[in-house]
């Protein structure tokens, strides 16, 4: 990410993070180093689908290289002010034939943002469906493998929604928007370029 900083999705219980931190339980992505306490990023106002809320998200610097990494809980987005929530009800309703206006007024938001959503998520379709697809595979072996929908984009959320399911069951309940921010790096809806290396599904 621009300015050196790296971005980890945490979990969204901010004493669970904190505690995790401090006991040095936390690795600096690019190096595997052991991240300590770090002050925090800025505060920011997050739109949420039932409000705003101020936010400022931790962040650790590593033992090793010394690079900052901010801790962005799973309910946001990389360089979003939306939550994955709000963003994903857009791309359903989109999923299902949605005209932009009327997703627009769906959540509340304008209706240039949700286009520069949905131009988001289409751009990258084809590569997030077979992201998902991996994930969804490697967590419930029992999957033959996605159905094909009509459109790349289709394909995309089914894979995600399968993804989210298994992983819910495999390892720790979350809402299915928490995944895809935990999935995609924070990189659901994200156009830039250096974000491309979206977590491998474990072991
Ligand atoms: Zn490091």
């Amino acid at each position: 990410m621009p300015g050196g900083t790296a971005l980890f999705i945490v979990g969204s219980d901010a004493r669970d993070v904190e505690a995790s931190l401090v006991a040095g339980e936390l690795a600096c992505l690019p190096c595997g180093g052991q991240l300590r306490p770090w002050g925090y990023a800025r505060e920011r106002t997050a739109r949420l689908a039932e409000g705003t809320e101020r936010h400022r998200s931790r962040r650790g610097r590593c033992r090793s290289c010394r690079k900052t990494t901010v801790l962005l809980p799973e309910r946001f987005l990389a360089r979003r002010v939306d939550s994955a929530e709000v963003v994903g009800e857009a791309l359903l309703a989109r999923g299902k034939g949605a005209s932009q206006s009327v997703i627009a007024s769906l959540v509340g938001r304008p209706r240039e943002t949700v286009r520069n959503w949905l131009q988001a998520f289409s751009a990258r379709a084809e590569a997030l469906g077979r992201h998902f697809t991996s994930w969804a595979l490697a967590l419930d072996p029992t999957l033959d493998g996605v159905v094909a929908r009509a459109t790349a984009f289709a394909d995309a959320l089914e894979a995600l929604g399968l993804a989210a399911q298994a992983a819910s069951l495999a390892l720790v309940p979350k809402p299915a928007w928490s995944w895809a921010s935990q999935m995609t790096r924070g990189g659901l809806i994200s156009t830039a370029s250096y974000n491309t290396n979206w977590p491998a599904p474990p072991g």
